[in-house]
């Protein structure tokens, strides 16, 4: 085995943290992880912060192997030629082998008025400031959270048990992941809470100003305070890189999790497409996907054939504020089932759902190959095999 082999993370989240920590199990590798901040963001807590239940920032040191060397700093740029990143401060950093784990930013949003009046959600500094407009505003004034999906659910569910006036815009559906009778219990949890739900097919937002928000059937909503929480965005750091990447500007991996382009560069959490076949942007799935990543960078390494990930995620759970939530279970394959876990169990169970990633990244800090995952999606091969057939995605390396 070569000696001192260079891995750089680029992304300390969820998933770049849990790829960084079993990187330290072989002595030979050093591990560099590239992040923004000097400190882990929570990012599954950030509506949290917005309504002043937990600040969702903890310290690198409690969840980050003592062995990683973190530099605070952005990657502008990979040069995969090079085997090299650009960083934003000027400097340039080699790898032999990079893990890209960059996470996702908040949907676009692509109505007029929307860029300038909506807050987005999905970042710790877009949730900062976005909690200072809210503080700000007085208590009774309206506020219109957009996106119907779970981001759109939590932060209207936070606010409102908060004592606020909130309206939810779902678009066309609340809760399109939920099953039926999982989305009667967010309906009445968020009905308890005093959030106002618009869905149906005219509940689109059409246009966003200072003061309100339009709607496709031409409803006019009073809006001291806009929130987009519409969904999430990859990062364009991959294709301009010239990387290539799914539609969505994730970046295209085979099912080991590296890069159609480049046998080097592996990737994870809500930043890769395996196959053209992404996981849902989750939490859930960034951890075993970044256990994976790690573990393709050092079987190649040892000269090993890296696996195929087989991992699968099996729930969706909602906050409904602090005191109420809904587990939603699912199959393997991620779609819900009928089942589900309502009220205060409900609550009790996605609170240890948010505490585990922790538990979980603290300990390969400590035990570095000892994260395991159960969930397998037995499925995902033939969806692969159906995916390659139709010819629909470039999952084969080149060369
Ligand atoms: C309010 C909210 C609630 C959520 N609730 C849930 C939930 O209940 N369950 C669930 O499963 N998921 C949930 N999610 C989604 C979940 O947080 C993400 O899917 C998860 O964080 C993805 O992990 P990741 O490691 O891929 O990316 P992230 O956690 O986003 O980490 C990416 C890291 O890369 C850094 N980075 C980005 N670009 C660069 C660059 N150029 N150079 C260096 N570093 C860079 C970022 O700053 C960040 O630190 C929620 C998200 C939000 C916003």
């Amino acid at each position: 085995m070569q000696e001192n082999i260079n891995v750089v993370v680029i992304g300390g989240g969820y998933s770049g943290v849990m790829a960084a920590n079993r990187l330290t199990q072989s002595a030979d590798v050093t591990v560099t992880l590239v992040n923004p901040r000097p400190d882990f963001v929570e990012r599954v807590r950030l509506h949290q912060l917005v309504g002043h239940t937990h600040t969702a920032v903890r310290a690198f040191r409690d969840v980050l192997s003592e062995r990683v060397r973190l530099v605070v700093d952005a990657v502008t740029r990979i040069d995969a030629a090079a085997r090299a990143v650009e960083l934003a401060s000027g400097a340039t950093m080699a790898y032999d082998h990079l893990v890209y784990a960059v996470g996702s930013d908040s949907a676009p949003a692509h109505v007029p008025g929307a860029a300038e009046y909506a807050h987005p959600t999905a970042s710790l500094e877009d949730a900062r400031k976005l909690r200072a407009v809210v503080d700000r505003s007085p208590a009774p004034a309206p506020i219109t959270v957009v996106g119907g999906g779970p981001l759109g659910i939590e932060m209207a569910a936070e606010l409102a048990e908060g004592g606020r006036a909130v309206t939810l815009v779902c678009g066309e559906q609340l809760g399109p992941y939920l099953h039926p009778s999982g989305r009667r219990s967010v309906a009445s949890g968020l009905a308890r809470l005093g959030v106002r739900v618009l869905d149906g097919p005219g509940a689109k937002v059409a246009e966003v100003t200072a003061e309100s928000v339009r709607l496709a059937d031409g409803r006019e909503l009073e809006s001291a305070v806009t929130i987009w929480a519409a969904g999430f965005a990859a990062s364009g750091l991959a294709a301009r890189s010239g990387l290539r990447t799914d539609a969505a500007g994730r970046l295209l991996v085979d099912e080991t999790l590296t890069s159609v382009d480049d046998a080097r560069i592996v990737a994870t959490g809500d930043a890769a497409a395996p196959s053209g076949l992404p996981l849902r942007m989750s939490c859930q799935a960034a951890l075993p996907l970044g256990s994976h990543a790690a573990d393709t960078i050092l079987s190649r390494i040892s000269g090993e054939q890296p696996a195929e990930f087989t991992r699968g995620i099996a729930a969706m759970c909602v906050s409904l504020g602090r005191r109420a939530g809904v587990f939603q279970l699912a199959r393997f394959d991620d779609t819900a089932m009928r089942l589900h876990v309502p009220g205060r169990l409900g609550a009790v169970l996605k609170e240890a759902a948010c505490a585990s990633p922790i538990d979980q990244l603290a300990k390969e800090a400590r035990k570095p190959g000892s994260h395991s995952w159960i969930v397998k999606d037995s499925k995902r091969g033939e969806r692969v095999a159906a995916q390659r057939a139709a010819g629909l995605a470039v999952a084969e390396r080149a060369g």
